[in-house]
């Protein structure tokens, strides 16, 4: 502000200085030519005055006027009138002369009574004087000096009938008042400029006040601005170099793992078939890259995730979705995500819960457990040695809300207190000398911060350096019942042992549920996904027969695919919702999409949908939400339902699921390669990520192998037609469907360029090459014949007895495929 009027006042006075000096120089001008202007009016007054006492003397008298004369009549006449203009205060002398050889004028009568010139004396010959004996009344332009004095005289001549100059009339007017009467003038002439310029300049700095300080002012926002891009731009290239080096670091790690997954392979395949042992310490190597692969495709996504959330925070377009939430579920995903951690890095973990606090809170539960995960989180990456500590305690606070207060405390590197300030900054990381080879964007911190702020929450950081440091969060959250979230001491230690490969988490045999998806194999997916559960499970293809379905039967809930032909998921929704005698009409419909693109979540909840799951399904994500919204009384959790030995293995929440039992390798090296699973992969298809869409499930995952490959020749037709009749709209669908199931089944080459023309297809103008069909149709091709010539035979139809009765398919391939990822999930679930 200050800046802004220095700068309107430098401007103002600039302007002013110019209109200063431009007013004095055309003001001196102006004098200058007044004063001449000035001069000519005095000279012409003199002049009349002079005109008219010659006008009042008869020349043919005054030519007649001799020495002998003086004093006759017609003297005395002229005499007279020339004494009549001697009484004017200006003049000082009137008289008249003659000329009486050529340039020789002389007196002929002289009005002053004191010292009068003599009839005869010689006048003082001037320029004027000279003009006005030819006949031109003139005025002298210079003074000239006589025995009288110094003066300015007028010289009027008078005509006698003849129009000859008889004779002329001289008024002498003195110098000093000449010179006085000019200067008097030009000093009032020089006033009125001063006053005109005074009044110019503060009219001017007027109008310039009124007119620079807004504009002053505009630049000085330009000026700002200028500077904000200017900083922006900077932070945005060091954030960008830093973030090429992040980004570049786990791509490196995948593409150097993979490497060695290739050659071990190799190894692997050229071993003897005897060579069990050497088989097992390929496949256990090669468990070893595969973890590391994992870990830098998750350290990439938390990146990505990093930059997403900071993007959407710049652009002020993160929004708090508030809703109820069990704080002991984040307690123990919290705990189950960093107890692996610090076993990794031999690092004690101690986690202290106030037992009193309310279990059941209202916030947003996704933005808290990314807060506490990401102080958690450094707290782990900054400590080489002794231990992490996480304490968290409510202080009620009388209004129906609680005051949470985490602390995260290390013996980890520590922060200088020079440092501690710069921690909330975005994009700066610290210590970087020591630092290097620390994972990190630099914006996890400043991401909290703003997250904090959103929630009217704090962070404050206690830091020694070199000794640990100690983060404090406080959080306040609204109460929505209070019973308590107990002894969680106990519990977390449990989860230590907690593990296992799947198994459900509850199961509900009482419960009935609607899965609609147009694809057929995408029901096969779910019903098999939910087979253990034991739930009943009806299923249809379209929204149509849906509709009737939930109007007939009452359902505890209905798993809704967005994307169908004819009539989509939310317009079956909507007819649902909208039936009045609808069994199920007020039911919980949750949306099945792979739009996971911002903003989606509230758009389909906006719709009238009671959630939302994100394609490919994540079993663990499928459960909760069912465990959510199912009917309690119906839900078993796994715990209740197995005997008392196998209790301390099983967990009350999904997420210990994931929880591996240890290692993953000793489970691999006891692993043979599945007969067939080498051909896929020869052909494109990587069998671990279509096994991890069926829960790890071998079976499940053949008869999902077969059914993508017996329904290539009607899917493939229906390509072929919609592309040869240029139906965009119905080509789109096919292609989305072929992208996400080939993804599934781990066909991801296939899958990538379905999605191109999948794209390419849905734009406005679709453009969709021949040439790129033909790819795609032959990639199609080559991938169901390598499945086929790989898994000649269904696997053993035992497996599925426990599974609802569910009509085989033989068409359409999976969908839940891996298109976009989940931008809500936490990364470590992905
Ligand atoms: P980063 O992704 O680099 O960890 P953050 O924003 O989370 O970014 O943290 C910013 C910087 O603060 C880190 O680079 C690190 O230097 C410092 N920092 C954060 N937490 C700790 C901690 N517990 N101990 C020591 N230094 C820390």
């Amino acid at each position: 502000m200050a800046s802004k009027n220095k700068l309107s006042t430098k401007i103002i006075l600039m302007v002013e200085g110019i209109i200063l000096i431009s007013s004095i120089l055309f003001g001196t001008v102006s004098v200058v030519r007044s004063r001449n202007a000035i001069r000519r009016s005095i000279q012409q007054r003199m002049l009349d005055i002079a005109n008219c006492a010659s006008g009042s003397v008869n020349g043919d008298v005054l030519k007649t006027i001799d020495e002998k004369k003086i004093g006759s009549p017609e003297y005395r006449d002229i005499f007279g009138k020339l004494e009549v203009f001697k009484k004017n205060a200006e003049l000082e002398y009137i008289y008249s002369i003659k000329e009486i050889s050529a340039g020789k004028f002389v007196f002929v009568m002289d009005t002053d009574p004191v010292a009068p010139g003599q009839y005869g004396d010689e006048v003082e010959f001037t320029d004027a004087l000279a003009k006005a004996g030819k006949g031109t009344a003139a005025v002298d332009e210079k003074p000239y000096t006589d025995q009288w004095g110094e003066f300015y005289s007028a010289y009027s001549p008078v005509l006698d009938s003849q129009k000859n100059v008889a004779g002329i009339v001289v008024a002498d007017f003195s110098a000093d008042w000449f010179d006085g009467q000019l200067a008097a003038q030009t000093r009032d002439t020089i006033i009125g400029y001063v006053v005109i310029l005074v009044f110019t300049q503060l009219v001017a700095a007027l109008l310039l006040l009124l007119m620079v300080r807004p504009f002053v002012a505009q630049q000085g926002k330009l000026l700002e601005e200028k500077v904000r891009a200017e900083s922006a731009n900077q932070a945005k290239s060091d954030f960008l170099a830093n973030m090429s080096h992040e980004i570049r670091t786990p791509i490196n790690a995948v593409l150097g793992m993979n490497e060695m997954i290739i050659r071990e392979k190799q190894r692997g395949m050229d071993l003897s078939r005897d060579d069990i042992r050497g088989t097992r310490d390929a496949l256990a190597n090669i468990g070893v890259y595969a973890q590391d692969v994992k870990s830098a495709g998750n350290n990439l996504l938390s990146i990505v995730n990093d930059i997403l959330d900071f993007s959407k925070i710049e652009a002020g377009k993160l929004d708090l979705v508030l809703a109820p939430y069990q704080l002991s579920s984040v307690l123990n995903d919290l705990n189950n995500m960093i107890l692996f951690k610090t076993q990794d890095k031999d690092l004690g973990f101690s986690i202290e819960v106030d037992p009193s606090i309310p279990d059941a809170l209202m916030g947003d539960e996704v933005r808290i457990r990314q807060i506490y995960t990401n102080i958690l989180n450094n707290a782990v990456k900054y400590t080489e040695k002794g231990f992490v500590k996480f304490t968290l305690n409510g202080e009620k606070q009388g209004d129906g809300n609680i005051l949470l207060t985490a602390s995260v405390q290390d013996t980890g590197i520590g922060i200088k207190p020079e440092d501690q300030e710069k921690l909330f900054t975005k994009f700066e990381r610290l210590e970087m000398e020591h630092n290097s080879t620390v994972e990190g964007t630099g914006l996890g911190l400043s991401i909290t911060r703003r997250l904090l702020d959103m929630m009217d929450g704090t962070i404050d950081v206690q830091s020694e350096y070199g000794k640990g440091s100690t983060f404090t969060v406080k959080i306040p959250q609204k109460i929505v019942s209070d019973d308590p979230v107990g002894d969680f001491q106990t519990r977390f230690e449990a989860t230590m042992m907690a593990a296992g490969p799947y198994r459900e988490t509850f199961r509900a045999p009482g419960a009935r549920i609607l899965i609609v998806d147009d694809t057929k194999i995408n029901l096969t997916v779910a019903v098999n996904l939910l087979k253990k559960t034991k739930m009943k499970i009806d299923t249809t293809t379209s929204g149509m027969q849906a509709i009737e379905m939930a109007d007939e039967t009452k359902y505890d809930l209905i798993l809704m695919d967005q994307r169908m032909p004819e009539m989509d998921g939310t317009e079956t929704l909507h007819s649902i919702r909208a039936s009045e005698t609808g069994a199920s009409r007020e039911v919980p419909v949750i949306c099945l999409t792979a739009d996971a693109v911002m903003g989606a979540r509230e758009r389909y909840l906006a719709e009238g949908f009671s959630d939302y799951l994100t394609k490919p399904i994540n079993s663990t994500a499928l459960e909760k939400m069912l465990m959510k919204y199912l009917p309690q009384e119906k839900v078993r959790h796994v715990r209740e339902a197995v005997n008392p030995s196998e209790e301390n293995t099983a967990s009350e929440d999904p997420s210990f699921a994931k929880a591996p039992a240890g290692d993953d390798i000793p489970e691999l090296r006891a692993v043979e390669e599945p007969e067939g699973f080498a051909t896929l992969r020869a052909s494109g298809i990587e069998p671990k990520t279509g096994l991890s869409f069926c829960q790890n499930d071998e079976s499940f995952y053949r008869e999902i192998l077969l059914e993508y490959a017996n329904g290539r020749k009607e899917k493939a037709e229906r390509l072929t037609k919609s592309f040869e009749e240029e139906n965009w709209h119905d080509y789109a669908i096919d292609v989305h469907s072929l992208k996400s199931t080939s993804k599934t089944i781990g066909a991801t080459d296939l899958a990538e360029i379905a999605a191109k023309l999948e794209k390419n297809a849905s734009q406005e103008n679709p453009d969709v090459s021949r040439e790129a069909h033909d790819e795609m149709m032959k990639e199609y091709d080559s991938v169901t014949n390598a499945i086929l010539s790989a898994i000649p035979k269904k696997p053993d139809a035992k497996e599925e007895q426990d599974v609802m009765e569910f009509t085989p398919v033989d068409e359409e391939i999976l969908e839940f495929a891996p298109d976009q990822e989940d931008a809500d999930m936490d990364p470590e679930e992905l």
